[in-house]
């Protein structure tokens, strides 16, 4: 009589999968003996567990499935051992012993079990046999991943060894039952096998294991807590609270799993974490401490210091360094290393192939390199690509096997690199290894962008004494200024009593010109330090603009100069000082005049923008504001320039204040407004001023009326 409970379908089930899986691999692509030995060793499996349903489903036929049983079993270990052979070879080149033994005894125990006459004691000997020679099958593939290179494979092996045990360990239980001839019970043995089965195909197919271990690891987790919270149910319902109402005692489970679940879970994770994946664990934990850490770093030494002794501390490399861009963004200097030959510099030149990979994330050196070795073996070319970054990975000296991650400002412009390695063994990082130190990039980037706020706000703070020391230097040099240049006027007007020379005429030339240089640079500290005007009026910008060039186009040395003015009409009032307009638009020109070399062409243009406002009073709505444009062709302006452009006395020029900008930027930001630089270097410079316009009282901006200066028309002169 067919024997109907879960045992036979599930066992059917289980010797079907392992068919199948054993058929897929060998009808996968190209076919190496690692993968004739495992399709054995999964048909041998999946025949074995077949046979045992046909032995409980047809009992007419005892004899003929419990031979077929008896012998697939007596093969399983040589199979099960050339295969786990050819899987991690061994380093030595001699044939293991074990297999070797294990092919010795298949012959007599293959004689033995097709004997006829079948006593127990040929039963518990097959049965020994073949206990024996997986567990010391398992156990010296365990030893031989312990012993690899690779940690991927230790970790790989370690994986194996736990369900291979766990699978032959409940096959054993599920004869016991079967002894006992209670069919109750799922067979745990023949599901943990196909499980066995399943993770050896993946770890065949991908030759990496770890998402198929960390995939079952959290599979485990999940099996774990069900049982746990099963158990709960039980003890409750069962032992505890009998007599309950299951209302109240469903409510109670409720408020357990709620509470418990959780925090059970987590325990349950990190235990499994620490058993399996150690080394990761390790990495994890010095990263999370690292990112904790840098939450409180603002100064960018500091940073290194403890991004390297962080990695360190994880014991996971034996080399990494940390670069920051350079000021020019020509290339990335060394901030911290760690191990020897790390390369002090990385030039932006040479690694360009390897840079413009990291936009695609963290990048693994060693994996390309893998990549284009299986390439090679498979005669294929290579891509030019993966040629290109390995060529450029050669920068990275020690480090050119590891990991490399880019970090990047807001802007999405790489501003570091963080590099780490680890020759100490193959396959040191795993995918998700590489994403938890990519995942560095976003917090070291953020200390990197506050540190260079916090150095300008020092910078900008040490100025800030300085200016205000020289404004009231400046009063104390202009009263004697004044007397210096009275008297040397007075000795210089020829109508005067006292014939000069010529060499004493020629030199109170140069005292005149010098003292109104130094009057000059005076007056600008003092405009730098006076405080903001208040009382402003509704002011015509495009009048100011043709006013103040016409002034500019007299002044000799303008001569090579053309300025193209294309001024919007319909432009509103800005509230500001005329003469503080003026005196921003001659500095922009002035400056862009300087930069061109007095020769070149300048654009000045006005338009009306419109754009968020911020306006106090009003709901948040789309705001007009006046901008004026001043470009020239120039040679543009360095990144080191520009960081500093603003800056009081900040100059490159040899007879430069260094003040030009810095009240501009004042005047402006006095009205309400902000100055935009966009430069590119050997293309030139454009200097935006944007100023909010002027409502008037039903909130629509004031138009500036050209009647109200006399003046020449809008268009270029
Ligand atoms: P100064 O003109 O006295 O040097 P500024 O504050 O006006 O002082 O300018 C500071 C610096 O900014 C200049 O020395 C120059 O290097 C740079 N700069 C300003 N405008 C331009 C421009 N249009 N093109 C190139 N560089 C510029």
């Amino acid at each position: 009589m067919p024997v109907t409970d879960i045992r036979t379908p599930a066992i059917v089930g289980c010797g079907v999968i392992a068919l199948v899986i054993a058929a897929s691999t060998l009808l996968r692509g190209r076919v190496r003996t690692v993968h004739l030995l495992f399709a054995a060793f999964a048909a041998d499996i999946g025949f074995w567990y077949l046979s045992q349903s046909l032995f409980f489903s047809f009992p007419t036929d005892t004899r003929v499935w419990q031979t077929a049983v008896a012998l697939l079993a007596v093969l399983l270990p040589v199979i099960a051992l050339s295969f786990f052979e050819a899987m991690i070879p061994h380093e030595a080149e001699r044939r293991p012993r074990l297999r070797r033994v294990a092919g010795v005894l298949t012959v007599p125990m293959v004689a033995l079990v097709l004997i006829p006459l079948q006593s127990s004691i040929v039963r518990v000997s097959v049965f020994l046999y073949v206990f024996a020679m997986l567990t010391a099958g398992l156990y010296t593939l365990g030893q031989r991943g312990a012993q690899s290179a690779s940690r991927a494979t230790q970790r790989r092996v370690r994986f194996l060894v736990v369900i291979g045990a766990a699978a032959g360990l409940f096959t054993v239980i599920d004869f016991a039952w079967f002894l006992m001839l209670s069919n109750r019970l799922p067979p745990i043995g023949a599901a943990l096998s196909v499980v066995f089965i399943f993770v050896l195909a993946q770890a065949l197919r991908h030759e990496r294991l770890l998402d198929v271990s960390e995939l079952l690891a959290k599979l485990l987790v999940a099996t774990g807590l069900a049982f746990l919270l099963a158990l709960i149910f039980y003890l409750l319902s069962e032992v505890l609270f009998k007599q309950f109402e299951t209302t109240y005692l469903n409510a109670l489970l409720a408020i357990l799993v709620i509470f418990v679940f959780d925090p059970l879970r987590e325990l349950v994770e990190q235990w499994i974490q620490r058993i399996f994946f150690r080394d990761r664990f390790d990495l994890e934990s010095s990263i999370g401490l690292l990112r904790r850490r840098l939450v409180h770093i603002l100064e960018i030494e500091e940073l290194g210091g403890s991004v390297v002794a962080a990695l360190e501390q994880s014991r996971r490399m034996t080399g990494a360094g940390l670069y920051v861009r350079d000021q020019d963004g020509t290339g990335f200097d060394r901030l911290a290393g760690l191990g020897p030959r790390v390369p002090e510099r990385i030039e932006v030149a040479t690694a360009r192939a390897l840079l413009d990979r990291l936009d695609l994330g963290p990048l693994a050196l060693e994996e390309v390199e893998r990549e284009a070795r299986d390439h090679k073996a498979r005669g294929e070319r290579v891509p030019a690509s993966d040629e290109a970054v390995l060529a450029a990975a050669a920068v990275l000296g020690a480090l050119h096997r590891g990991v490399v991650v880019g970090v990047r400002d807001e802007a999405r412009d790489l501003i570091a690199l963080l590099v780490l390695c680890d020759d100490r063994v193959r396959d040191a990082f795993s995918p998700e290894e590489v994403a938890l130190i990519g995942s560095l990039a976003a917090p070291i980037g953020v200390v990197i962008e506050n540190s260079r706020v916090y150095g300008q706000m020092k910078e900008r703070d040490r100025l800030a004494v300085l200016g205000q020391m020289a404004a009231g230097l400046a009063h104390e040099i202009r009263n004697p200024l004044g007397a210096i240049k009275g008297a040397a006027q007075l000795l210089a007007d020829p109508s005067a009593d006292v014939v000069l020379d010529a060499a004493s005429r020629e030199f109170l030339g140069i005292i005149l010109e010098e003292v109104d240089r130094l009057d000059r640079v005076v007056g600008s500290v003092l405009d730098l330090a006076r405080p903001d005007q208040q009382a402003v009026v509704p002011t015509d910008v495009n009048a100011v603009v043709r006013r103040t060039l016409q002034v500019l186009s007299a002044e000799p040395g303008s001569e090579d100069l053309r300025i193209d003015v294309i001024l919007d009409p319909a432009l509103p009032r800005v509230a500001i000082d005329a003469e503080q307009l003026r005196q921003v638009l001659m500095n922009l020109v002035r400056n862009a005049s300087q930069a061109m070399g007095g020769r070149g062409k300048i654009a000045v243009s006005s338009r009306v923008r419109l754009g968020r406002g911020t306006r106090s009073g009003g709901p948040a709505s789309e705001e007009a504001f006046v901008e004026l444009n001043v470009a020239d062709n120039g040679p543009g302006i360095s990144q080191k320039v520009l960081e500093n452009l603003f800056m009081p006395f900040f100059t490159t020029k040899e007879k430069g204040t260094g003040l030009g900008l810095a009240i501009s930027q004042r005047i402006v930001q006095g009205a309400g407004g902000r100055i935009e630089v966009r430069s590119y270097e050997g293309k030139g410079s454009t200097f935006a001023v944007i100023f909010p316009a002027v409502m008037d009282a039903l909130g629509t901006p004031t138009p500036g009326t050209v009647a109200a200066v006399a003046d020449t028309p809008s268009a270029g002169r």
